[in-house]
């Protein structure tokens, strides 16, 4: 290293520097290599730095010191670049060690990297962990699927089709689960335009479908101008939202014919009272917009539950509740069959064996 420059860095009070400056301190009767330049690396994993690493991988905000054969392990893409010809081909070095470059986000390089280290341990594979932020399940996996990473990819498939699903039982098209704790993301609508996107990066097409109904249901500012992840925009491009779009009409026409229930006639048209409930209910209905909503796979007996408690006199008979209910979720699983087609994905639902649950 030129003196001048070791100079330079040493003015520089930014924490790489000093780090780097450092290392270099510590064997100061090691002739520094001609390749040992100064590297600018990011700041360094301060649970992923071994000294006895053979590789350092510098991402974007942050430098690790790992070994090359067990990433290897777990990846056939890392087996390629940290092959023994490819570490000895790459053009920088720290103290002999060589330094692999890459433009991924050095925060979620460096999960996914802890997550190949720990293994089971890893609070990725916990089945009673704390919810994972959805930003970081979106960051590691994009990472994950770079790298080919398969049972990292997989664990962020399985979360996502807790929301996702294709099995119609576990769907809930306003993700408003009561007991967050327990769940295996905390996500909002919103990220629904996230993973539209995960959905193709990961191979896991059965997710879009759903995707797409919580698409339909969002602000139409997100559905247009996209959803920000710190300093990344996550944008459909014009098929997605085209297909966002189409789908949004065809949700309203399904859901007319769910609601159109309430049109028809009680089962014994003799019993005003029950004549005068249906009226009631459908007149609440029109009211709260719920003729007009694309969401023609909402849960219909919480519907019902929350209008007779509104409106006691709402409430018909027992024979006429169940038909209603009967019916409605008759024809909303028809729709929920109805959903690959509207959105492209074949086969759909999915054979509920591969619908792994959390
Ligand atoms: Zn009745």
């Amino acid at each position: 290293m030129p003196i001048s420059t070791r100079a330079r860095a040493s003015e520089n009070d930014s924490e790489p520097a000093r780090k780097r400056l450092k290392i270099e301190d510590e064997q100061p009767q090691a002739a520094l290599q001609p390749e040992d330049a100064p590297l600018g690396l990011a700041a360094r994993s301060e649970q992923l730095w071994f000294e006895r690493g053979d590789v350092i991988i510098s991402a974007v905000g942050r430098s690790l010191k790992v070994h090359a054969d067990v990433l290897s392990r777990h990846s056939d893409v890392f087996r390629g670049l940290l092959s023994e010809a490819a570490l000895a081909a790459l053009p920088e070095s720290l103290n002999g060690c060589p330094v692999l470059r890459t433009a991924d986000r050095g925060e979620y390089l460096e999960k996914l990297v802890g997550i190949v280290y720990d293994g089971s341990n890893s609070n990725w594979f916990a089945r009673k962990a704390k919810p994972l932020p959805f930003a970081e399940l979106r960051g590691v996996a994009i990472v994950a699927s770079k790298y080919n990473v398969q049972n990292v990819i997989d664990e962020a498939v399985r979360r996502l089709s807790f929301y996702f699903p294709s099995l119609r039982a576990r769907f809930r098209s306003n993700l408003d689960f009561n007991d967050q704790s327990s769940q295996p993301l905390r996500i909002v609508e919103k990220d629904a335009v996230a993973v539209i996107k995960l959905a193709k990066l990961l191979k896991a097409p059965f997710l879009l479908p759903t995707a797409y109904v919580v698409c339909a249901l969002i602000d139409p500012e997100y559905q247009v101008k996209g959803v920000a992840y710190e300093d990344e925009v996550v944008k459909l491009d014009d098929d997605e939202l085209k297909l966002c779009l189409e789908g949004h009409a065809e949700l309203m026409e399904e859901n007319t014919h769910v609601m159109s229930t309430l049109f028809e006639d009680p089962s014994h048209p003799s019993y005003t009272q029950c004549d005068t409930a249906l009226k009631k209910l459908l007149h609440m209905a029109m009211k709260d917009g719920a003729l007009a909503e694309p969401d023609p796979i909402f849960p219909v007996q919480a519907w019902f539950q929350r209008k007779y408690k509104d409106k006691p006199d709402a409430q018909p008979c027992q024979l006429c509740q169940y038909r209603l209910e009967e019916m409605m979720d008759r024809r909303q699983a028809e729709v929920w069959e109805r959903l690959g087609g509207i959105y492209g994905v074949v086969p759909w639902p999915r054979p509920p064996e591969r619908d792994g649950s959390p």
